[in-house]
Parts: structure tokens; sequence; C-alpha cells
């Protein structure tokens, strides 16, 4: 029996491995996901399974209430409210390797190797602080609280503070397992410290934290399965664990910060230098256009390059844009789209919002490959990106944006921006590109103008 159970995690653990593979790619991306989810099946059958358990009732009704709450939200739950969405997932399940092993000690009286103690201290610390972290997060995103940095004088020392008792009272356990109360001021301050740690930090930013509490996630579960010897778990734990944090690096890489400065820089809670209005108080001149105007150009172009950015979300425009795809190449244009990796507000989305609307995958390049193509390209039509354009962030060593790898559009023939006004980017700070010259700016809602561009384009 062992055995075969032994066997049947490792098939598994072998799922989670591929289905992680393939996650990167959006060509592979859903059959990555069906893989995970088959892995995680076998693994709560398996476990369902064991001879320990003596009573199904509360079990099959954990899974029934989960089950439902869980296909209810994810049926309902809008593209744009996804990351508070992970936030809250992040934050159940380090509340989750919380309470089991606070359930274990309870179980054992704490009776246990010093593995086994120091692990259950572990995954008691990472999961209350993901658990409260999380849901500041989500309540930062989900506007239940400001979303701007939340400062105040010695914050970094109560941090420490809150850091140093944990520590303090993590050895204290480790000492003597019989003080029990040590677990709950343990889960108290460790709350405590998830709050601290995650108030200081803006809303734009909470996809970077919201990647790591998801690596927090998963380290508290791989701790979680030292204190239950169930090796899926330390292994599936491990794996979110070390994804979530090569993903807050691959973030922290593209927006050309250091993770200390996204978790303790503070940035949006003042003015950002360089935003309109601020400065040198001279003023530029912007063209406006129309998309009658942009309706010409389109008409003799040959290739056109779409560059998604978080406007696109905002305004839900993907499937016009996918309508304007569609026409041009029904008129012989070449289309690609730019998929800048930080455009939008989370990893991939622009790929979700895209495939939402059904664009081929064949169609979508990354930053790498198609940064050269603009120079050969007619128009680059830029639809509610901003930062990821920005030529500051080649030029201007004062630009926050500095160094970020930014998409060749001003390269283009013809550069088209379609925003509501001139309102800068997450960075808060201008982009020269908007009063170059050959930039034609449409002052309107992504939607409304690629709309009316799709019917221009058809009569
Ligand atoms: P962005 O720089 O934030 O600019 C988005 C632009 O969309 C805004 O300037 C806004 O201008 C426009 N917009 C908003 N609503 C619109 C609508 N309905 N129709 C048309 N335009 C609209 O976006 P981005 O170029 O995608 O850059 C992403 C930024 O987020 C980067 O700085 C990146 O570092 C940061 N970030 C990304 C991630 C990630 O994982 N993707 C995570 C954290 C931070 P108007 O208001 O004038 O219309």
């Amino acid at each position: 029996m062992e055995t075969l159970e032994n066997l049947a995690y490792l098939a598994s653990i072998a799922l989670f491995i591929l289905g992680l593979r393939d996650l990167s790619s959006p060509k592979t991306a859903r059959r990555g996901n069906r893989r995970a989810a088959g892995g995680m099946l076998l693994a709560v059958l398996v476990t369902l399974l064991d001879r320990q358990i003596l009573d199904y009732t509360w079990i099959v009704f954990g899974l029934v209430v989960g089950a439902a709450v869980g296909a209810v939200t994810a049926r309902r739950i809008q593209m744009t409210a996804m990351p508070q969405l992970v936030a809250v997932l992040n934050g159940l399940g380090g509340a989750a390797s919380a309470l089991v092993v606070l359930s274990e000690y309870g179980r054992t009286g704490g009776l246990m190797t010093t593995v086994g103690l120091a692990t259950l201290a572990a995954s008691l610390w990472i999961g209350t602080l993901t658990f409260s972290g999380s849901f500041v997060a989500f309540a930062k995103l989900q506007g239940l609280m400001t979303g701007a940095p939340v400062v105040f004088r010695l914050q970094q020392g109560a941090s420490a503070c809150a850091a140093g008792a944990c520590l303090l009272l993590a050895g204290i356990f480790l000492i003597d397992p019989g003080l029990w109360y040590a677990l709950p001021a343990l889960a108290v301050l460790s709350a405590l410290l998830g709050i601290l740690l995650v108030l200081p930090i803006g809303g734009a930013d909470m996809p970077v934290v919201i990647s790591l509490l998801n690596s927090y996630s998963g380290l508290a579960a791989a701790a979680t399965g030292f204190v239950l010897s169930n090796q899926v778990l330390i292994v599936s734990g491990a794996l979110v664990g070390a994804s979530g944090i090569i993903l807050t690096r691959i973030m922290c890489q593209a927006m050309n910060r250091s993770l200390a400065n996204v978790l303790f820089g503070a940035v949006g809670s003042q003015a950002a230098e360089g935003a309109p209005g601020a400065g040198s108080g001279e003023r530029r001149r912007v063209t406006g256009y129309e998309p009658e105007d942009v309706a010409v150009m389109l008409e003799t172009a040959q290739s056109v390059i779409f560059v998604p950015g978080y406007g696109l979300a905002v305004s839900q425009a993907q499937h016009a844009l996918h309508d304007l795809e569609q026409v041009l190449i029904g008129r012989g244009t070449k289309v690609r789209y730019a998929i800048h990796p930080v455009a939008g507000r989370m990893p991939g989305h622009m790929n979700v919002l895209l495939a939402e609307a059904n664009v081929s995958y064949d169609l979508l390049a990354t930053l790498e490959e198609i940064n050269d193509e603009f120079q050969n390209t007619d128009v680059a039509l830029v639809v509610g990106a901003n930062d990821v354009i920005n030529p500051a962030a080649r030029t201007r060593k004062d630009s926050p944006l500095y160094g970020m790898p930014i998409l060749n559009v001003d390269k283009a023939r013809t550069v088209v921006i379609c925003k509501r006004g001139l309102s800068p980017g997450f960075s808060g700070v201008d982009n020269e590109l908007f009063y170059d010259p050959r930039t034609m700016m449409v002052f309107a809602d992504a939607k409304q103008a690629l709309t009316r561009l799709v019917n221009l384009l058809k009569s």
C-alpha cells in the first residue's frame, strides 16, 4: 500500500513539474493547468484513501463548500481583478498551513523531533505572515483601503522588532516545546509583521508583492510537509516557493527595480518627478488625431505592430483589437502583437487578455523577438501602453524607468498612441514620445477608438 501511495505521489509531483514547464508558453499553458490540476487531484485522492482517515464527514463537507466557492469565483472574476484573487488564495494557503501545524501540535502534544518542531514554528510564522500580508494586499487592490504606500515614522524599526520577537519566540518554543502559549503569540506577531511589511508598498507594486507572498505560501506548505512527513506537500510547496521567487525576480528585472526598492522604497508615496505639470514648466505641443486619420494610415500600411498595455485591460478592448487585426489581415497587411514582459499589472496580463479574445499565439512576439522589427514597420499602434514604450528608459539617468528594456516603437515609420489623455502610466513619469512630431496621439478610450477604426476600415 505504502509503495503504491508513494508511486502515486511521485506521479503527481511529475505532473506538477510538467505543468509548470507548460505554463512557460501561452501555447501550452492550458495543458499545463490541466496537468498540474490532474496532479493535485491525484495527490488529494491518494491522501483521502490513506487508511489513517477514520471519518470523512468534515472532509467531504470542506471539499463540497470549497469546490463550490472556488468554481463560482473562478467563473465570475474579472481579469483585472486577478491579482487580488491570487492574493486571497495565497493568504488562505498560508492560513491553512498554519492551522494544520497547530492541529498537529495539538495531536502530538509537541512530542516531535527538533526538525519537526523547527518546521512547525517556521510554517506558523510564514503562514500567518502570508495570510495577513495577502489580505492587506487584497484590501489595497480592491480599493477597500488606500492603494498608495502607507508610511509612518519608525516603520522599518517596528518591522525589525516584530521579526526579532518572532525569532525569539520560535527559539523559546524550540527549547521548551511544552510552552504552548509561545505558538499563539508567534502567530499574532507574525500577522502583525505581515501587515507592517505590506502597508508601505504602493498599489501598483502589489503584483510583485503578491508573487513574493505566493512564494512564502509555498515555503509554509513545504514546512508543513516536513511536520507531517508528507513528501508531496514538501515538493509541491518547494515548487511554489521557487517559482514564486523566480517570478518575483523576473518582474523586478523587467521593471529595472531591486526587490529591496519594491519592498522598502515606498514608490508612489510622493508626486513623481517628471509627471506632467511638474519640472521646467515648459509647455510642449501635442497634436491630437481622430480615428479617421489613423484609418487612412492603416489603409496603406503593409506592416503593423500592435503594442497593448494596461489601458487595454482597463478598457477591455481586446476583442476590438482582435477585430482590427482580422480586418487588416483580410486586407493583406502583416500584423503582429509586441508583448512587453511587464505590460499591464500582472505577469502574462496581455497574453491572458488576448487569449480571451482568441488572438492566435503565432501573432504574439516577445520584446526580444520583435524589437528589431519596428524599424521596418509602417505603423506601431500603441493601445493603452505608456511606460513600456517610454524612451526615457534608454536615455534619462534620473528617470525611475532608466535601464528598463522597452519596446522600440519610436523606430517605426509612424507611431499611433491611443489613450484618453496625457496621464502618466504606473511609474508616474511623462513620456517624450507623446510630443514627437511623428507620433499621432488619439485621445480616446481604447475600445471606442478601436471599434470606430474597425467600422471605418470595413466601410
Ligand atoms: P502604464 O505605463 O501603466 O500606462 C497605462 C496607460 O493606459 C496610462 O497612461 C493610461 O493613460 C492608459 N489608459 C488607461 N485607461 C485607458 C483606457 N480606457 N483607454 C485607453 N488608455 C487607457 O502601462 P504599461 O505601459 O502597460 O506599463 C505597465 C507598468 O506597470 C510598468 O511600469 C510596469 O513596470 C508596471 N508593473 C507591471 C507589472 C506586471 O507584472 N505586468 C507588475 C507591477 C508593475 P490615460 O489615463 O491617459 O488613458
